[in-house]
């Protein structure tokens, strides 16, 4: 792959931008829902109240209003039992207002997510986490794709960047991102290689990258010099720096120079991944239309 420049900095992958588009697109199927008296409905649920949590939950419940959607939000005190958050989430999966449940991670520590999560129906995993979701994606059957990789595959094509044939380095191996982005990029034709904590020479491999995601969780670990000329490069990482700012985990002053495309953090990926939270309620409340009454 070629960059589309020698020397000028990278085009940037505005996710931002991206997202509003795509909630103007939400907005005409919600209206065609609405013609069959379906309002696509998203649940989120919040245990405890950690600060970062809440946020990105108020950030989901606004996204909601923007794409015109019913959100609500279940904030259940930081000493709930585990069976009273099962509770919660079997009575959303009963809820005929409720396309898709979101269990807002992380959960206080006396509770196991994992048990929680896998008791979200499948048909309103709109996060796409849940085993059913993710065993579809391995075997290709359609099902909700996790959020952040398939926000950072739109953010990808959306600027035209090829993936087919090309090769593609994931850095992270988490069941959320690392893992899911691999098969979706191998899914659209890419040579993936996934590194992780182990991996003996991480800058040997990303600089083999046409596409380069980072998805680690240490604040500008790939530098300049790990990047590719030309490759495009997508930042999820979402790291509080002392000072407060965010940082991802790509250092975007010295990538951006050599790079052909970079998303910024913010503004990158994390817009991306709520867009498509709302995208797959919409997906369900369509679904929910043709499904058979239980
Ligand atoms: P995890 O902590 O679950 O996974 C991090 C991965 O990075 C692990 O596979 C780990 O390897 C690997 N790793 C750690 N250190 C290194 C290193 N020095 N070199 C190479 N690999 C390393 O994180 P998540 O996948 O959940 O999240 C990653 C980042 O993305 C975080 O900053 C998170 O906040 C952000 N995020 C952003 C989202 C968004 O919407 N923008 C959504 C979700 C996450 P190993 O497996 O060997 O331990």
């Amino acid at each position: 792959m070629t960059a589309p420049r020698e020397t000028a900095p990278a085009t940037v992958l505005d996710g931002a931008a991206a997202a509003r588009e795509i909630y103007a697109r939400l907005r005409e199927r919600v209206a065609v829902l609405g013609g069959a008296n379906i309002r696509p409905g998203l649940a989120a649920i919040q245990v405890g109240d950690n600060p970062a949590s809440k946020i990105y939950v108020r950030n989901k419940a606004r996204a909601c209003e923007e794409a015109g959607i019913h959100s609500e939000v279940h904030g259940l005190s930081a000493d709930t039992t585990q069976a009273a958050v099962v509770a919660t989430v079997l009575k959303l999966n009963r809820d005929p207002r409720v396309h898709g449940i979101l269990l807002q991670l992380p959960l206080p520590p006396h509770l196991d997510a994992d048990e929680i999560m896998q008791s979200i129906a499948p048909e309103k995993d709109v996060d796409g986490l849940t085993r059913p979701s993710l065993g579809a994606l391995v075997t290709g059957y359609s099902s909700f794709e996790p959020c952040t990789p398939a926000g950072v595959i739109v953010l990808l094509e959306r600027a035209g960047v090829p993936i087919d044939g090309r090769h593609a380095v994931v850095v992270g191996r988490s069941t959320i991102v690392g893992k899911p982005m691999a098969l979706m990029l191998m899914a659209r034709g890419a040579t993936v290689t996934i590194c992780h904590s182990r991996t003996r020479d991480l800058a040997a491999e990303t600089r083999r990258a046409d596409v380069l995601v980072a998805a680690v969780g240490r604040p500008r670990l790939i530098t300049g010099d790990m990047v590719k000329p030309g490759a495009a490069v997508v930042d999820v990482g979402i790291n509080r720096m002392p000072d407060g700012k965010l940082a991802g985990d790509v250092d975007y002053a010295t990538a951006r120079e050599v790079a052909g495309w970079i998303s910024p953090v913010p503004g990158g990926v994390g817009p991306m991944t709520v867009a498509m939270l709302i995208s797959n309620t919409v997906l369900s409340a369509e679904r929910s239309r043709s499904a058979p009454a239980a």
